[in-house]
């Protein structure tokens, strides 16, 4: 299959939507700003790592070889800063959230990027550009031994985040790796070492000391992904300085335009405020989890707003968020059990559905109408089935559109139905029915739970008692 020629995304760069079009045909060589791995991430660094995952999942059912680097910054202010005060080494402290973060990546079915360099085994090539950017007078060394870089030589400095060069103050440095637009000056290369980094430290052709953060992303891009990329991710916080200074840092070096589309994911509030740990409404995804919600749940409830709208956090979004997943799901065992007389509206229904759905994620990955095309179906097919009129084949037909649906969404996962429940559970199941024909409801909530924990859900539906096997 050839790739689609028909997707749509909005630029930041140009803060238009734009037709994609990549520099090399069929393929995607995409950038993603991965976590710093100094703490468990929390759910607003996960919505942004949710969008990049649906993003790449569109770009692989419209045809292309995508090829995703997510970085790990296992190096920085944070990272140093938290080693120090839990009392532990750097490397000791990171791998620890490292293990985490791919163990949450793997429970929200993030696909696997093809590299997850670590800043840590990139200092060399970090380095490397550093003193290229010094041969060309972009970047000069401080009083105390730092390597900054000079914004003033860069024309170009601000096309991302929209700022005016001609207000920055000629000469000012910060050090620090995060900062605020109206503090745009020059930005620290590498940092000297100081007391405050330990022993945290890289003796070099530059010095004694560490990368700045901005150039590890820099330096990793176009180690693995050459001097132009088609596109580069991350939260739109990540745009100033961070994206700003990684335009700044490679193309001063290449002379090249570095990225044809950035794409930035908004905002995510909690209770309509913004998530913070002074605020008491900070989660991660892990203290979700320990709350007792689904990692479908949370995976459905982050894809389901537009990525470039601030989504705001509840724990009823949450509940409908399951509710959602469970309807897909029931769906496709509705689906699998059908086996009524053929109803010519069905294969229109499948035609609209796959050609709205399409269309919808085309159109800047439209997630709102794409779930609509679903949701319509699932209804308009659930009253065809509700009549007993789709034949197996059909219904064979919907639930493979849903598993392409699912490719992309990744929600339902692989569904299987046993043929045969066990005995234990058979006759739980016909005591229940009892229960309920004598209208003791709370023996047959009790059953209920009795079947929950050895992994049988029932539900009880106008057409009769439903059961199937929970996922772990
Ligand atoms: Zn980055």
């Amino acid at each position: 299959m050839s790739a689609s020629e028909n997707i749509h995304l909005f630029n930041t760069l140009t803060r238009q939507k734009e037709r994609f079009r990549p520099i090399e045909n069929g393929k995607v060589r995409m950038y993603t700003c991965g976590p710093t791995v100094y703490d468990y991430a929390h759910i607003g660094n996960f919505r942004s790592f949710v969008f990049e995952d649906i993003l790449r999942r569109w770009l692989e059912y419209r045809g292309f070889q995508v090829t995703q680097v997510m970085n790990l910054t296992d190096v920085d202010d944070r990272t140093i800063n938290a080693s120090r005060r839990e009392g532990v080494s750097l490397s000791e402290h990171t791998a620890r959230y490292i293990k985490s973060f791919f163990e949450d990546l793997q429970a929200l079915n993030i696909e696997k990027a093809e590299y997850y360099p670590r800043a840590t085994e990139n200092i060399p090539e970090m380095v490397a550009l550093i003193n290229k950017l010094i041969d060309r007078g972009y970047a000069y060394v401080s009083e105390e031994g730092s390597i900054y870089y000079d914004i003033s030589k860069f024309d170009h400095y601000g096309q991302l985040s929209k700022i005016k060069v001609e207000e920055l103050k000629a000469g000012a440095r910060v050090k620090v790796d995060e900062y605020e637009k109206e503090e745009a000056t020059d930005f620290a290369l590498w940092k000297a070492w100081d007391e405050s980094d330990g022993n945290v430290y890289w003796e070099t052709g530059i010095g004694k000391g560490r990368p700045g953060w901005h150039i590890e992303c820099s330096a990793m891009a176009m180690k693995y992904l050459g001097e132009q990329l088609d596109i580069h991710t991350g939260g739109v916080d990540n745009m100033f300085p961070h994206h700003e200074n990684e335009i700044a840092q490679t193309e001063a070096v290449t002379g090249k335009k570095f990225v044809n589309y950035w794409l930035h994911c908004e905002h995510l509030l909690v209770d309509g405020k913004r998530m913070g740990k002074r605020f008491g409404n900070y989660y991660t995804f892990r203290d979700l989890v320990k709350l007792g919600h689904d990692p479908k749940a949370i995976r459905y409830l982050l894809i389901s707003t537009h990525y470039r709208q601030q989504f705001n956090f509840t724990f009823e979004g949450l509940e409908a968020a399951k509710r959602a997943t469970e309807r897909l799901v029931n769906f496709t065992y509705r689906l699998m059990e059908a086996d009524g007389m053929a109803h010519d509206e069905v294969n229109q229904l499948v035609v609209e559905a796959r050609k709205k759905f399409s269309d919808a994620m085309d159109n800047d990955l439209d997630i709102g109408t794409a779930l609509a095309s679903l949701f319509d179906l699932i209804r308009d097919a659930n009253n065809i089935l509700d009549k007993n009129e789709i034949s197996h084949e059909q219904a064979q037909r919907v639930y493979e559109l849903i598993m392409q649906f699912d490719r992309v969404l990744g929600i339902i996962g692989e569904v299987k139905k046993p043929k045969e429940l066990s005995k234990e559970a058979q006759e739980l199941i016909q005591k229940r029915e009892e229960a309920r024909r004598k209208k003791d409801w709370n023996e047959a909530d009790r059953i209920r739970k009795e079947l929950r924990e050895i992994g049988i859900i029932v539900e009880d539906t106008p057409d009769g008692v439903r059961w199937r096997i929970k996922e772990s």
